[in-house]
């Protein structure tokens, strides 16, 4: 079992700089108005924390004083009680103004960031998708995107709020007794540093899970997918892969277990030393008081002051633990973003007009990441128009020439031309509007039938019920689809629905899709292999007419299918080794004429 938990971390830490520059510049493009407003409903209310001490301190000053003369003026007192009234309702207005403002930023972040990550992933090549680093890197990215953006920014301004709290409190402390403050604040310096280990030594654990993480979402998705489940039951796999699934949980337990522990020690001892502190300096205050050096209110509030600092030092080691996490987050979907498709045109030439001239000239691959070299040499020409079948045993390379033809991938030696210009030099969205290509795993889309076949030309045909019936009606399943439960407008699938087909079914639908596509280069991999020899036969005597003379690579095991073909090329272990008509090549009596006899000695 392949385990890419242990990338090199270390470049990664310097990335909480990086991470705010990135997401403020973004989050300023997208929304000035409501990023400007969140800052100052955040500043303000923090801020109006020391005024509200000092407003009590002298309200109660004043309450004492004015009890203590007998000719004392209640009005002053109904003056500091309105002032600190009004400084309440301020700060609920600010802290509800921030609360609207914080959503409506959240709801533009989740639809803007979402989109571009779907549409990052549009750009990216097939390759990416394959490779299992890369996936880890898709993995940490997609996993809550937009929310991690915006928790981000949340714990960044609760940080600044802690912060701007911080110092009004210190400030408060230092007005009341510099010296009671020098004891009590240096305690908490300490913990701070404390938390911020903790949070790194955090994350570096939660970032070496990623693939451990997939292996997870695997297992559930093998035993919950509606594919899989019937095999994963009669297998009775559930067994196993719930007990893998446990031990990946149980090594994540006992890592949590081991953080957690420390940092309810950390707490419990920054709790001890700061209660005993406060005892000290609260007796240090209490004596200054009786001897009149400060006064009751000094008092009042130097004790409401400590406590707001102790519980404003937890909650910032707390914004600490968390922006370091979510700016890990950030940095995952930065490097999700910077990720380059190695897949681009040269020079995104479009043609007035294609042929459909298809040339290998010495094409030899391996797929990326792996050492085999799964073509070597391969050269052939596919005149316009011409119908080209690949023949040869599974594993010899048919599918991936099919690939390299449709550009899914490059050579590493060799070209690969479409009437004569190089395929790299194509416009890539041009080149693939000029494939129509039916894969062996082709995809069941969670759609009507309707959309299953305009899925191939959905630019023109998704609202052309017309052209979508008289396509059906060229592939032959036309009948077939009215006798759906909704005809063109059964919904297919298991996922969403409650009519499925069979794979052969499937398969028509999919060569229809190939169909409507208004491509010039038509690639069927093994498109009838789920099909009937009397459903196949039907599909093929049509077979040319549907082609409309466009060039077709045909990828069969049957020679009913193959004899169709103008041409056969006979691939072994990534080599072409014959080719030629059917007749031909049963003349030439080579590996073609041999497997030919096989099957036919087969059906007698
Ligand atoms: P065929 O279509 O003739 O059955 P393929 O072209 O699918 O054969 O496969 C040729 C070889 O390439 C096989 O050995 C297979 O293991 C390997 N291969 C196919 N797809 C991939 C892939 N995505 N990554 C790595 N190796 C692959």
């Amino acid at each position: 079992m392949k385990n890419n938990d242990n990338i090199s971390i270390n470049q990664k830490l310097g990335l909480l700089k990086p991470a705010i520059k990135w997401v403020f510049s973004k989050v300023w493009k997208l929304t000035p108005l409501w990023l400007s407003l969140k800052l100052v409903f955040t500043i303000i209310p923090a801020a109006m924390l020391a005024l509200q001490a000092l407003v009590a301190r002298e309200l109660i000053n004043t309450l004492i004083e004015v009890t203590r003369e007998s000719n004392g003026n209640f009005n002053t007192i109904l003056l500091w009680i309105i002032l600190a009234l009004v400084i309440t309702v301020l700060q609920t207005t600010f802290l509800s103004g921030r609360q609207y403002v914080s959503r409506r930023l959240n709801e533009t972040l989740q639809i803007n960031i979402t989109i571009e990550v779907l549409e990052h992933a549009r750009k990216l090549e097939l390759e990416t998708f394959e490779n299992p680093e890369l996936q880890d890197i898709l993995a940490r990215a997609q996993s809550n995107i937009a929310n991690n953006v915006n928790n981000f920014i949340n714990q960044i301004f609760s940080f600044i709020t802690d912060l701007i709290s911080l110092i009004s409190i210190v400030g408060i402390l230092v007005i009341i007794d510099p010296i009671a403050t020098l004891l009590l604040f240096p305690i908490s310096i300490p913990y701070l540093i404390f938390h911020w280990k903790q949070s790194r030594k955090a994350y570096i654990k939660s970032r070496n899970r990623t693939t451990r993480k997939r292996w997870i979402r695997y297992y559930s998705q093998t035993m919950l997918n509606n594919n899989s489940v019937p095999e994963v039951k009669l297998l009775d796999l559930a067994k196993p892969l719930i007990g893998r699934y446990q031990n990946f949980m149980e090594e994540f337990i006992k890592e949590d277990r081991e953080i957690y522990s420390r940092q309810i020690m950390g707490n419990i001892l920054f709790a001890i030393l700061f209660a005993g502190a406060i005892a000290i300096t609260s007796g240090w205050i209490a004596w200054r008081v009786f001897q009149g050096l400060l006064t009751i209110g000094d008092l009042v509030i130097y004790g409401r002051a400590t406590r707001q600092l102790q519980s404003t030092i937890q909650s910032s080691s707390t914004s600490i633990t968390s922006t370091l996490q979510q700016a890990m987050y950030v940095s995952d979907l930065i490097e999700y973003l910077n990720l380059k498709p190695k897949l681009f045109s040269h020079n995104n030439f479009i043609p007035d007009n294609i042929d459909g001239k298809i040339t290998f000239e010495n094409v030899t691959f391996a797929y990326p990441g792996s050492k085999m070299t799964v073509l070597h040499n391969i050269s052939f020409t596919i005149e316009p128009g011409e119908v080209v079948a690949l023949v040869g045993e599974n594993g010899s390379g048919k599918s991936t020439i099919a690939k390299l033809m449709a550009r899914l991938y490059d050579p590493d030696l060799g070209n690969i031309y479409f009437d004569n210009q190089k395929l790299k030099n194509f416009d890539l969205d041009y080149l693939y509007s000029q494939i129509a290509f039916v894969f062996q795993n082709l995809n069941k889309y969670e759609a009507s039938v309707a959309e299953n076949i305009a899925y191939g030309n959905w630019h023109e045909l998704m609202n052309d019920r017309e052209s979508i019936e008289a396509i059906a009606k060229k592939v032959g399943i036309d009948d077939m689809i009215r006798n759906m439960p909704e005809g063109y407008d059964t919904l297919l699938g298991r996922k969403f629905g409650n009519y499925n087909l069979s794979g052969g079914q499937w398969q028509k639908i999919a060569i229809a899709r190939a169909i409507a596509r208004k491509a010039s280069l038509l690639i069927l991999d093994e498109p009838t292999a789920n099909i009937d020899a009397h459903t196949e036969h039907e599909i093929f005597t049509n077979f040319r007419k549907l082609s409309q003379g466009r060039t077709t690579l045909l990828i069969s095991h049957r020679f009913s299918t193959v004899s169709i073909a103008d041409r056969i090329i006979v691939v072994d272990k990534g080599r072409i080794i014959e080719q030629g008509s059917h007749r031909e090549l049963i003349q030439i009596d080579g590996r073609y004429a041999n497997l030919y006899k096989l099957h036919k000695s087969h059906l007698n």
